[in-house]
């Protein structure tokens, strides 16, 4: 019997579409169908839009007959719940936006639309983005389809999950601190950071402004090029967005890695780190060898700084931006005795412990009398740590990492202790602060048989050497067919 339709990559997909093998409509039918028989136990999906996904399947069966096909027309996808969707309800994971409707679409799914694409859902998050595992969810935790007693990673953890789990071909996701290539890691799928200004966020709500990036979860590294074509590219609605055209990441894409400098940092390989992710990665970086990349040992020696750092300057600017919560303009209201009490009963009600949590730590950060302190402090270590990697650039094209120090942990093993879980972030959380590109692929499995990654950090908008180079990796190894029994 042929492969079901909604185990295929993207790539494997389009053609049989365009040659009108397979039409969208039965590859949109076969997924609702595997949704509904198998999401109940995984629980990627918060909203599964069934008419929507048939009507753009039927609309996109009639253009691949025009002959007027994209790449992605007709292509299954799921949306982070962060991400605006006309007429499709967006949560962000939290009770204060469990009703709201968007009156439009964030730029990155209008241009998904415009390509052909169709949206199966929104999936699960930790609420706001707020987390490393999906326990922050006010609708309930995703699980991992490696091993259900365990977290898929967070905040993407409801893409990574939906894309491991064949309940779409790919999705999108968000990254702060490292939300889409840590839960990519622990579901064993490929997920790209791009550099900060690449995709527009036009959209996106917001977490921490000069932070946040838009990215894709998918099956195989082609799949991230493809989706990062077409989300790419500036937008005169988001001014953060460069406005030079992006480069088509498909060109280069099997030019292999003969020649390429791989730094390794030296501060990435210390105490705290699991054996079997060390082994993985040391792994990793022969088989990168073997293909023809050059490697060698760079210092990033503000390091031990990452984790302080974002956890100011997050949660400084999550306060600001959360503030447009007020039971007035958006969502959630409750009711109070008076304006202000009516403010503070919304805000206590409609979110979750961990943000809140957030909210009071940013606006101590940014309150007189401590902003120099803290903000400014760590504004001035983020220049020192952007810094770092420029020097490391100057010797290396590409720095390969591990992604999270362990393989997934069990639900519930960090939610009472939320340090444990920040600094779970240490191998993420630069590249943000940065704004450099860095993607997780899949390199191998534990003792547990759970999915572990390999970090690729490039300079600023170095997307298409990481491509390259993750490319050449997967064609060497087979960590990326294995799927999960679900
Ligand atoms: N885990 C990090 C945090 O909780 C990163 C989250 C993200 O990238 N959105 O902030």
């Amino acid at each position: 019997m042929a492969e079901p339709l909604y185990s295929l990559s993207i790539s494997q997909l389009a053609p049989l579409l365009a040659q009108g093998e397979v039409s969208p409509v039965e590859v949109t039918e076969q997924l609702l169908a595997r949704i509904s028989q198998k999401d109940g136990a995984i629980k990627a999906y918060l909203t599964v839009d069934e008419a929507g996904a048939r009507s753009q399947a039927k609309e996109a069966e009639a253009r691949l007959r025009r002959g007027e096909g994209t790449p992605l027309t007709g292509i299954p996808l799921a949306l982070k719940d962060v991400l605006a969707t006309r007429g499709l309800r967006t949560t962000c994971a939290s009770r204060i936006l469990e009703n709201y409707v968007p009156p439009f679409d964030a730029t990155v799914c209008a241009r998904l639309r415009a390509a052909g694409a169709v949206f199966l859902g929104k999936v699960n998050m930790d609420e706001f983005a707020m987390g490393s595992s999906t326990e922050n969810s006010a609708f309930g935790p995703t699980r991992n389809p490696w091993n259900r007693d365990y977290i898929p990673g967070g905040s993407s953890g409801g893409s990574a999950a939906a894309v491991a789990a064949d309940l779409c071909l790919a999705a999108l996701g968000s990254d702060t601190g490292g939300s889409i290539r840590q839960p990519a890691s622990h579901c064993g799928v490929v997920g790209l950071k791009p550099t900060y200004g690449l995709v527009s966020r036009y959209g996106l709500v917001a977490y921490a402004s000069s932070l946040d990036q838009i990215g894709p979860l998918t099956k195989e590294v082609r799949d991230a090029a493809l989706l990062l074509n077409c989300i790419a590219g500036p937008d005169p609605k988001d001014s953060t967005c460069v406005p030079t055209t992006a480069a088509d990441y498909l060109k280069d894409l099997e030019q292999g890695i003969g020649g390429l400098k791989v730094g390794v940092p030296r501060e990435f390989f210390g105490e705290g780190l699991d054996p079997e992710v060390e082994a993985a990665i040391r792994q990793a970086l022969k088989t990168l060898t073997g293909l023809g990349a050059e490697l060698l040992e760079v210092s990033l020696p503000h390091t031990e700084y990452a984790v302080a750092t974002y956890y100011v300057v997050a949660v400084a600017e999550a306060s600001s931006n959360l503030a447009r919560y007020d039971g007035v303009k958006y969502g959630f209201r409750a009711e109070g005795k008076n304006l202000l009490d009516m403010y503070a009963q919304t805000r206590t009600r409609g979110f979750g412990a961990e943000v809140r949590r957030r909210i009071m730590l940013g606006t101590y950060a940014l309150s007189a009398g401590y902003y120099d302190a803290y903000y400014k402090k760590a504004s001035q270590v983020r220049a020192l740590i952007r810094r770092d990697f420029d020097r490391a650039f100057a010797q290396c094209d590409l720095i390969a990492t591990p992604v999270s120090p362990t393989p997934a942990f069990r639900l519930g093993e960090k939610l009472a202790d939320p340090l444990t879980m920040y600094l779970s972030d240490i191998f993420t959380i630069s590249a943000n602060l940065a704004g450099i590109p860095g993607m997780s692929l899949p390199c191998g499995f534990s003792s547990l048989g759970l999915p572990m990654g390999l970090q690729l950090l490039g300079p600023p908008f170095g997307e298409a050497a990481i491509f390259r180079a993750a490319r050449a990796f997967e064609a060497a190894t087979d960590f990326h067919r294995r799927r999960p029994l679900v």
